[in-house]
């Protein structure tokens, strides 16, 4: 009863019904989805597959994990697959958490965790920071060392946007005891590892730990947010006992072949961070001429909090537009987190915000 809903990104057909709006000219930059939408060679493989919906996927996921374990030199026995890395988190935290222990998080960071930790009876500690202070983070560590058995690094931190060095992970992580799984989730390290090399992840590196697991989606760079899928690479061990709670044919088969192509295109990923660079400055650009505060961002969004500006006001006449952006409500901010999109829509959320910021 303690537990609250995932309050998730507006959909546009809510746009559509509500101030009946067209679906084409809604703009839709409140999940941090790719704007270019799915890969072509993605889109031509899902309806190639079209006709085995009625199969079952080859639940082994062989091709998938094999084309990830190159990507990232590991082994394929190293990666299991979710439907998207939130149901992985869900397999770290019923794996690890209970009544009697404790999870530990920023102040400010990615809901779910907190959501599938109380499902599980766990308690929760944050840092007081709202971005992820590595310190503070090994101080209640040591402090409740008894009780901590699941960490989680969000790399970069979604909503907030910021990361911490690659190089300060991996000291944070030769200090944590092998008991304790450290969850280093990695949904938009493709965009931190784009604009500064010194942010990324290497889940290679990772396996030097055996207590660690890195997490991937294909939500984000890929462009296969409905889709729904994600991975963890980990050790054998952890892979294992994560299997157990994993139900059979948990990806669908249309899922499945998308992802394996999309992993493929190389050009639409980086067609992808190219753009987000280039537009991520514009915002950057736009917030410093109005004194708007923001956190320079490693991801694919940028959120801006505001001072003595009503967010959510903004962001329901924004709604009324047709422009989608999230409200930050939910994460106790003042503020509101935008997608970054192509330039043209990126040109309407200014023209609309400049409205709204007068
Ligand atoms: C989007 C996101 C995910 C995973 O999304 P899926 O679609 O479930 O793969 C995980 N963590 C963070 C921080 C995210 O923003």
């Amino acid at each position: 009863m303690e537990l609250v809903n995932y309050e998730a990104g507006k959909p546009i057909e809510l746009v559509v019904r509500e101030f009946g709006i067209k679906a084409k000219d809604v703009i839709k930059l409140a999940s941090n989805e790719n704007p270019f939408g799915t890969s072509p060679k993605a889109v031509k493989a899902i309806k190639s597959v079209a006709a085995n919906a009625f199969l079952y996927p080859d639940d082994s996921y062989f091709e998938l994990k094999n084309a990830l374990a190159t990507k990232f030199s590991v082994g394929a026995t190293n990666i299991i697959i979710g439907a998207g890395s939130d149901q992985v988190i869900e397999f770290c935290l019923h794996a690890k958490a209970n009544s009697k222990n404790a999870v530990l998080m920023a102040g400010v960071t990615f809901a779910m965790y907190e959501i599938y930790a109380k499902q599980t009876g766990a308690k929760i500690y944050r840092t007081k920071s709202q971005e992820h202070d590595l310190t503070e983070f090994l101080e209640i560590y040591k402090k409740h060392k008894d009780e901590i058995s699941v960490i989680f690094l969000c790399l970069p931190n979604n909503p907030l946007g910021e990361c911490p060095d690659a190089k300060e992970v991996y000291k944070f992580l030769t200090k944590i005891d092998k008991n304790v799984l450290v969850v280093l989730d990695c949904a938009y390290n493709e965009f931190a590892k784009f604009k500064d090399a010194e942010k990324a992840i290497e889940p290679s590196e990772i396996l030097k730990f055996k207590n660690t697991i890195y997490l991937g989606t294909f939500s984000k760079a890929y462009g296969l947010g409905g889709m729904r899928v994600g991975y963890g690479i980990a050790d054998e061990d952890i892979i294992n006992e994560l299997g157990k709670l994993r139900a059979p044919f948990n990806i669908t088969t249309l899922s499945l072949k998308a992802a394996i192509e999309a992993l493929k295109d190389d050009e639409f990923v980086q067609k992808t961070l190219e753009n987000n660079l280039r537009e991520m400055i514009r915002y950057e650009e736009f917030a410093r001429e109005r004194s708007i505060e923001f956190i320079p961002s490693y991801t694919n969004f940028i959120t801006f909090k505001l001072g003595n500006t009503n967010a959510s006001e903004i962001v329901q006449n924004m709604l009324k537009k047709g422009i989608i952006l999230r409200d930050l409500k939910s994460y106790n901010l003042n503020a509101f987190r935008i997608t970054v999109g192509q330039p043209w829509q990126n040109d309407m959320v200014f023209e609309e915000l400049k409205q709204n910021l007068k």
